[in-house]
């Protein structure tokens, strides 16, 4: 199949200083050569880098010093040829190489156009391409390992297991449809059907599960940090936003990336809820009183409640309890460099579960077990060392809720003794719907909205 060639800017993640101008397509190769000052690119072998100087054919200008990657199809990622212009002198040259190339025959890649074209090809299949936009996205490195289990198959090997399984009881129950006179044929008896959906819904349960993980990893954990006045919020929010560096991520050529603050605490990405907002008003508790703040407390997924181990344990501190109770606290007694006022035993037991941790915000006495405390919270046991797929992708997580729902209505049509060919329509559906996960059954439309989410250059 014959394909123009794209181009784009497309730049690694966490390497800013190095800008790629990537080409795909049958021109790739005549095309980068055209501009290229140095070996004929048309002539060198695939797969090796070649140092040179990018100039305008037009005026002989030296426009960039480059190292061109040549990478001949099918062994690339599109399987198309493809050519990677590598740029140091940052993005006003990357934007000029780039303008060239498409001055000499490129177009500028839709979003998403290369991962669209790699799937189209068959060099990856929809759950992977969506793991390389997650991939794009991924601001932390718990999150990136995520999305490169999803590209590397994993979510797609145990969707195709689930969907081989359901594709065996149907055709079971078809065997009971066309021939119930058949005796010798094994009996698909309800309670078999019944064992084989339950299992098929509990392994999606359990992919599901694992989405809450997934979305904390990808979104960052919402985090809220309360207190009375003068206690040490922002001593507390200065001193995680300094030791642990805040992330920034800025996707060059893409104007749709916001740039965001994160602060990764030993893996786990917290985003600070309302950071400008505690930063401007100094004091959001104050402002708002400690009942309205139960508002702001709702949509976070950690609370860090500082408590100043240099007073009374007061009433408002029982009510900051109270508002943040059935959610992940960890606690702080604060200024323990002063006389220590506060009655550690009420705290503890006000805390319950809550693992409090004492701390000096003055003298950098404490932040180790914070910071400990907050990723064995999110991350205990099971969960990191387990082999475990996440899904976090929002179009994933909501075809799993449906194959649920359709497997729930299978269960509910078997044990009302609705005909079988009645119950085959629900497994079907949620065989169906597994398939989308994957890339098959999908009409082009589907693909095209997905694809048009991406960024850029991938
Ligand atoms: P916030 O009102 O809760 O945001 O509290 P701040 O972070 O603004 O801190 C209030 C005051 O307490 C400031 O003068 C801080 O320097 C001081 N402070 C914060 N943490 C400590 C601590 O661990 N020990 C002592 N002695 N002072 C602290
Ligand atoms: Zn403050």
């Amino acid at each position: 199949m014959e394909q123009d060639t794209i181009a784009a800017i497309s730049t690694p993640i966490g390497e800013g200083a190095i800008a790629i101008v990537r080409l795909s397509g049958d021109e790739a190769f005549s095309i980068a050569n055209h501009v290229f000052n140095g070996k004929d690119l048309t002539q060198v072998d695939s797969h090796t880098i070649h140092y040179g100087n990018i100039t305008d054919p037009k005026t002989n200008e030296l426009v960039e010093e480059v190292m061109v990657t040549t990478m001949r199809g099918p062994k690339t990622f599109t399987r198309e040829d493809i050519i990677e212009i590598n740029c140091h002198g940052g993005m006003v040259s990357v934007n000029r190489v780039l303008q060239l190339i498409l001055r000499e025959g490129a177009r500028l890649s839709e979003p998403g156009e290369f991962t669209k074209r790699a799937f189209l090809n068959g060099r990856i299949d929809l759950s992977q391409a969506e793991a390389v936009m997650d991939l794009i996205r991924a601001k932390t490195d718990r999150a990136m390992n995520v999305a490169l289990k999803q590209m590397d198959g994993r979510l797609s090997g145990l969707i195709r297991e689930l969907r081989q399984e359901l594709i065996e009881t149907v055709a079971h129950v078809e065997v009971n449809i066309d021939y119930p006179e058949y005796d010798d044929v094994e009996e698909m008896t309800h309670d078999v059907l019944i064992e084989k959906t339950k299992h098929v819904k509990k392994e999606v349960q359990k992919i599901l599960q694992t989405a809450k993980q997934g979305k904390i990893l990808r979104e960052g954990i919402a985090t809220a940090i309360i207190g009375r006045p003068n206690v040490g919020k922002s001593s507390l929010l200065n001193k995680l936003a300094h030791e642990n560096k805040a992330i920034v991520t800025e996707i060059p050529g893409t104007t749709r990336d916001v740039i965001e603050e994160y602060v990764n605490v030993r893996g786990v990405p917290l985003r600070l809820i309302d950071t400008a907002g505690i930063r401007e008003t100094e004091d959001i508790v104050e402002r708002i009183g400690v009942d309205r703040s139960r508002q702001a407390l709702k949509d976070a997924d950690l609370i860090l409640l500082v408590l100043n181990g240099n007073e009374e344990f007061t009433k408002e501190d029982r009510a900051l309890f109270e508002a943040a109770a059935g959610m992940d606290v960890i606690v702080l007694v604060n200024k323990t460099d002063l006389d220590q006022k506060i009655d550690m035993n009420a705290v503890k037991e006000v805390a319950g579960d809550m693992p409090v941790i004492t701390t000096s915000l003055l003298q950098e006495q404490g932040i180790d077990e914070l910071e400990e405390a907050i990723a064995n919270t999110f991350f205990e046991g099971e969960l990191d060392s387990a082999d475990l797929t996440y899904v976090s992708n929002v179009r994933h997580i909501q075809l799993l809720e449906q194959t649920e729902s359709a497997l729930d209505d299978a269960l509910n049509g078997i044990e009302m003794d609705m005909p079988l060919d009645l119950v085959q329509i629900d497994i079907t559906r949620s065989w169906e719907l597994l398939g989308e996960i994957i890339g098959d059954n999908v009409h082009e439309s589907l693909i095209d909205q997905l694809f048009s989410q991406f960024c850029l250059g991938k």
